[in-house]
């Protein structure tokens, strides 16, 4: 990752921080385990981290099943963030088809996993609403 980007992420974390309080979500003491950020808990009750949006503490065993999809998923993001950044860099050193090659490569699994976590979110927030509804 280039500093530039982790300063955006980190802009983009604190901005849902702030969202996060401003919805009335309460800052707990308990801290993500992936990335060691405060966890917020909702209104609705869930238990999210500002920057996975994600619910560790596991109740079902599809609900299980869906963190760890999402688990899954973010990691390979992390690994795919963190490759094309190296890539960039070596870039950066000497200009090679094969360097370039792979940062497509990686390029398009960091989007394709990025639709995949978007789905998810979708997912998980249409199932939400229609438990609330009922
Ligand atoms: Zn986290």
């Amino acid at each position: 990752m280039t500093p530039l980007d982790r300063r955006e992420r980190e802009k983009h974390v604190i901005k849902q921080m702030a969202d996060l309080l401003r919805a009335g979500a309460a800052m707990l003491a308990e801290r993500c385990p992936v990335c060691g950020l405060p966890l917020f808990r909702l209104k609705s009750g869930e238990t999210i981290c500002p920057q996975h949006g994600r619910v560790f503490i596991v109740k079902t065993e599809s609900e299980y099943r869906k963190v760890s999809a999402q688990g899954v998923l973010e990691e390979l993001e992390k690994l795919a963030t963190r490759k094309v950044g190296e890539l960039i860099s070596k870039l950066e050193k000497e200009h090679s088809r094969e360097v370039i090659g792979e940062l497509r490569e990686w390029l398009n699994i960091l989007e394709q996993v990025e639709r995949l976590i978007t789905i998810l979110d979708h997912q998980k927030k249409r199932s939400e609403s229609t438990s609330k509804r009922t």
